[in-house]
């Protein structure tokens, strides 16, 4: 699994936070890091990148597809 974020897309709502705090945050931009990926499982990290609401969050499994969005 790889999550990313893109810092151009996000605007710091932090729904992603909420839904899985311990594999985001907000930095001192106020953007979302991802600062452990494997504190949270797959379906909820899918989960959280669906609540970003500008889509910044690109989720990807292991073999490279693409998940979300
Ligand atoms: S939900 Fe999206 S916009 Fe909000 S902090 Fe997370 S990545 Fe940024």
């Amino acid at each position: 699994m790889k999550v990313i974020v893109d810092r151009n897309l996000c605007i710091g709502a932090a729904s992603c936070v909420a839904i899985a705090p311990n594999t985001f945050r907000l930095d001192e931009e106020n953007k979302a890091v991802v600062v452990d990926i494997k504190a949270t499982d797959k379906d909820t990290l899918i989960a959280a990148a669906q609540s970003c609401p500008t889509l910044a969050i690109t989720v990807i499994d292991d073999d490279g597809t693409q998940i979300y969005p």
